[in-house]
């Protein structure tokens, strides 16, 4: 008899091209368990089991994973996860194995897993579409393990088909960088044919720019790099310079991806009144300096942060993507080189959006 059909009911589990039964199969990790400057390299390389799709749920062989400030963020605590952790929530790969239940994908399809992993789907915010602020919101590779890993599990409600327009590799931006900076604009209130600044040019910027620019919108971006310059004007920055800098017209809206506290008053400054400024980041590094109301506030400026995202985000930005099309510069790194990433990362010495490759 078929080990399948061995095993109960409840937890069966179809799987593509593997062994039913999992317990003598492990795969490789890349595991934070405590919070430490990422120069320490805190990641390890270990071997977990691989994880069993519960109701509902789809089991993802992964291919690619990109990186993240917010991953930063979590490695030195400013944004403290469960521990120990799988981190990572730019995750592409094919689906592997079905959970008891699950109707929305077949084996073999692409999927794509973003930083919204659940939500109670009952609350008010829920109801309303704002799921991005359910007290129960849980973030992918923050409250439940992530991408870095050959194997995850995820909800079926909670992944996304991924155009056939994108490799792999550059698929993975779009569910952070790419949804988010979605997110980003659309909440900025940009109008088309209006000015848009940018603070910083790391991944999430570097698409932001292709949808604005696809918007009808005149870009500046404000970036001390060199490189980060040359390729916002490739990308189609009108103009670019320093975060101290003035530019050539004032600012509809402004987007500030940067960790630092002291480009928020830089960016007031250049807002046209009744502008709007976008802080793109989960935590700044250093506080915000005071803000002098008369000069930086007044005239109706607005300051809005941006939580998490919901499914909708990712959702309208995908098919969005691969319309305009948004063309993601990647540069790629082994698995077990996740920490030398992030350190570039931190260092601002990426190009465009830093991905992990997990099986060579
Ligand atoms: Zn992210
Ligand atoms: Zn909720």
């Amino acid at each position: 008899m078929d080990l399948f059909f061995c095993i109960p009911q409840s937890v069966r589990v179809w799987y593509a091209n593997r062994r039913i039964g999992t317990e003598d199969e492990e795969m490789k990790a890349m595991v934070l368990k405590e919070i430490s400057p990422i120069e320490k390299e805190p990641l390890k390389m270990e071997d977990l089991p691989d994880p069993v799709p519960g109701p509902k749920q789809i089991l993802v062989r992964i291919s690619a994973c990109g990186i993240c400030h917010t991953e930063l963020d979590e490695i030195e605590g400013r944004l403290p996860p469960r521990l120990p952790m799988v981190l990572g929530h730019q995750v592409i790969g094919r689906v592997e194995g079905l959970g008891s239940g699950t109707t929305k994908f077949t084996l073999g399809d692409r999927v794509g897993i973003a930083w919204i992993n659940s939500a109670c789907g009952k609350c008010h915010f829920c109801k309303g579409g704002h799921e991005n602020l359910c007290s129960e919101f849980r973030g992918t590779g923050c409250h439940v393990h992530g991408g870095y890993a050959q194997y995850t599990v995820v909800s079926e409600d909670f992944a996304y088909l991924i155009p056939e327009r994108f490799s792999d590799a550059e698929a993975t931006p779009l569910l952070c960088a790419g949804a988010i900076g979605y997110r980003d604009l659309t909440l900025s209130g940009i109008k088309k044919g209006q000015t848009l600044g940018l603070f910083g040019f790391g991944a999430s910027a570097h698409i932001v720019i292709q949808t604005a620019r696809y918007w009808g919108c005149e870009v500046f971006v404000f970036t001390r790099g060199q490189e980060h310059r040359n390729l916002a004007r490739k990308l189609g920055a009108s103009w670019t310079g320093g975060p101290e800098d003035d530019p050539p017209k004032k600012l509809h809206c402004a987007i500030d991806f940067t960790p630092v506290g002291e480009t928020v008053p830089q960016a007031l400054r250049v807002l046209e009144k009744g502008g709007r400024l976008v802080l793109a980041v989960i935590r700044k590094r250093n506080p915000i300096p005071p803000l002098d109301y008369a000069r930086l506030l007044w005239d109706e400026k607005e300051i809005k942060s941006v939580a998490n995202i919901t499914r909708r985000d990712a959702q309208e930005f995908l098919p969005l993507a691969s319309e305009i099309p948004i063309t993601p510069e990647v540069q790629e790194f082994k698995l077990e080189e996740a920490n030398q990433a992030l350190i570039l990362l931190k260092q601002g010495k990426i190009q465009g959006a830093g991905v992990l490759r997990m099986h060579d």
